[in-house]
C-alpha cells in the first residue's frame, strides 16, 4: 500500500492463496453508510461524538488509500460500530458498505468474532479488490462485519451517541482517570509518578465496567462523612469522600466509576457544592460525576490543569486557599504534584477537625504516622524543605483525625502526628540517622 498514514491490520496469512502481494485492512465503522440516512456515513451523523472525529478521519483516509490502490490485492474490513472483548460465537453477518444493525438498532461485535471473520476472509478470500490481472473469482469491494448474535448487555456506541447523545468516555484501566479520547498511552500513567502496566495501555468504559459487575459502595465513616469505593477495584482504587455541611457537600477524590445507586445515594445526602480531587491521580470520572449530579463545578488546582484529559466546561481552576463552603477549606500545599491539595473540615471528628489528606499526606500502616512522596509506586521522595512546607501549611488548622485516599486513617491527634512524622522524615533525609544504615 502506498499510504504511510496507516498500517494494515493483518499480514497475509500463509493460507491466503491469492497472487501476491495481498493484504487485508481492518478499518473502522465510521465510513459505513447509515441505513435510512440518505447515504450519509456514520461519522457524518450530526450527533457523532466529537471525540471520535480524528479516528473517523483516519478511517476515511485509510479506506481512500485502499480504493486508490491498484497494485495490491486488498480487502477492507469495516467492523461493527462497537467492537469490544466478549464471546467467540463464530457467528457474524456480512454486508458491504452499509452499517449492519441488529433488531435493537445496535451494531456490535466481539473482538473474538471479528478475528474469526478476518481469518475466514484470509483463508477464503471472497471480498477482494481485483488487481491486475483481474481475478474473476473475487468480488471487488470490502466487507462490513457485525453480529446480531452477540448478546448485548449494555448500550453500545450507536445507542450512546444517538439516543443518549453522550460521547463515549474512555477510562484508563490503570489509573481510572476519564479521557475524552482513547489515546496511545495515558499521560498520567506514563508520567514518572505512575506507571504503564507490563500488559500495556488498556481502556475501558463505564458500560463495560457495569457489565463486568462493578459496583460503587457508599459507607458512613463518621457523622456527615461518607466513603465511596468501587468493588472490584478500578484503577488506583481510591476511597472517595463525601463531606456534608449545612451549606453544601464536597465530593473529594471522586471514584473512577459510578453507578445509578451511588449517584442516588449522593443526591440523597444533599446538594454537592463542588467536586475536587486532591491531585490528578484522583481525577477519576470527575466530569461524569458532575454531569450525573446536574453540572456541579469540578475544581482543579491551577498548576495541574495540564493533566485534564477530559476537558469540560464544568471544570474551573483554583489556587492557594479556597473555602468551598463555610467550614470546608481547600489548601494547595503541593509536593506530590505542584497542585496537590488537602481539605480541612472544621466540624469533622466531633468538632475537633478532620483533614482529608489525599496522598498529599498519606497515612502509614502503623496508623500513627504519615508520609509524603513525589511518587508512591516508584518511591521517589520529596525534599526536607518541601515536607516542612506542607506540614507548616496544614498546621494552621485544628484537626484531630486524618483520612487519606485509600481508607487509612490517623484516628486521633493527627495534627501532632503529621508534625512528628515530618520531623522524622526530615531527619532521615538530612542524614541524622545514617549511622543506623
Ligand atoms: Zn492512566
Ligand atoms: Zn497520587
Amino acid at each position: 500500500m502506498g499510504s504511510p498514514r496507516f498500517k494494515p491490520g493483518v499480514a497475509p496469512s500463509p493460507g491466503w492463496d491469492s497472487h501476491p502481494p495481498s493484504t487485508a485492512v481492518v478499518g473502522g465503522a465510521a465510513t459505513l453508510t447509515v441505513p435510512g440516512a440518505g447515504g450519509s456515513t456514520l461519522s457524518q451523523a450530526p450527533d457523532y461524538p466529537a471525540a471520535l472525529r480524528n479516528i473517523a478521519q483516519a478511517c476515511s483516509d485509510q479506506l481512500a488509500a485502499c480504493r486508490a490502490e491498484t497494485a495490491v490485492d486488498w480487502a477492507h474490513l469495516s467492523p461493527a460500530a462497537l467492537m469490544e472483548p466478549g464471546q467467540r460465537t463464530g457467528q457474524y453477518r456480512l454486508g458491504t458498505d452499509e452499517l449492519l444493525l441488529d433488531a435493537h438498532g445496535d451494531s456490535t461485535i466481539s473482538t473474538e468474532d471479528l478475528a474469526v471473520a478476518l481469518l475466514d476472509e484470509a483463508e477464503r478470500p471472497t471480498h477482494h479488490q481485483m488487481s491486475s490481472p483481474p481475478r474473476t473469482d473475487l468480488r471487488p469491494g470490502w466487507l462490513s462485519v457485525t453480529s446480531g448474535h452477540y448478546p448485548i448487555r449494555h448500550a453500545g456506541l450507536v445507542r450512546a451517541c444517538t439516543a443518549d447523545r453522550r460521547p463515549v468516555v474512555w477510562i484508563c484501566q490503570s489509573c481510572a482517570v476519564e479521557h475524552a479520547q482513547a489515546v496511545e498511552v495515558c499521560a498520567i500513567c506514563a508520567d514518572e509518578r505512575q506507571y504503564v502496566p507490563a500488559t500495556g495501555q488498556q481502556w475501558t468504559t463505564l458500560d463495560e465496567l457495569a457489565a463486568s459487575g462493578h459496583q460503587t459502595r457508599v459507607r458512613e465513616l463518621e457523622p456527615n462523612l461518607f466513603g465511596l469505593t468501587v468493588e472490584p477495584q478500578v484503577g488506583i482504587g481510591q476511597q472517595a469522600h463525601l463531606v456534608r455541611t449545612p451549606a453544601g457537600n464536597l465530593l473529594w477524590d471522586p471514584t473512577g466509576y459510578l453507578d445509578e445507586p451511588a449517584v442516588r445515594r449522593v443526591r440523597e445526602l444533599g446538594e454537592v457544592a463542588a467536586i475536587v480531587a486532591s491531585h490528578p491521580h484522583m481525577f477519576g470520572v470527575q466530569v461524569e460525576w458532575s454531569q450525573a449530579l446536574g453540572g456541579v463545578p469540578v475544581l482543579v488546582a491551577e498548576p495541574d490543569l495540564q493533566w485534564i484529559l477530559r476537558p469540560d466546561p464544568v471544570i474551573r481552576s483554583w489556587a492557594g486557599t479556597l473555602e468551598v463552603v463555610p467550614g470546608l477549606t481547600l489548601v494547595q500545599v503541593g509536593g506530590h504534584y505542584p497542585g496537590s491539595a488537602v481539605a480541612h473540615w472544621a466540624a469533622g471528628a466531633g468538632g475537633n477537625g478532620v483533614l482529608l489528606g489525599g496522598d498529599t499526606i498519606q497515612s502509614n500502616p502503623d496508623r500513627t504516622t504519615v508520609t509524603f512522596m513525589r511518587s508512591y509506586p516508584n518511591r521517589i521522595p520529596l525534599s526536607a524543605a518541601v515536607v516542612d512546607r506542607i506540614t507548616r501549611a496544614v498546621q494552621v488548622f485544628t484537626f484531630d483525625r486524618l483520612y487519606d485516599n485509600f481508607g487509612h486513617t490517623i484516628d486521633t491527634d493527627a495534627r501532632a502526628a503529621v508534625r512528628r512524622s515530618a520531623d522524622r522524615y526530615i531527619a532521615w533525609v538530612r542524614g541524622d540517622f545514617d549511622h543506623l544504615t
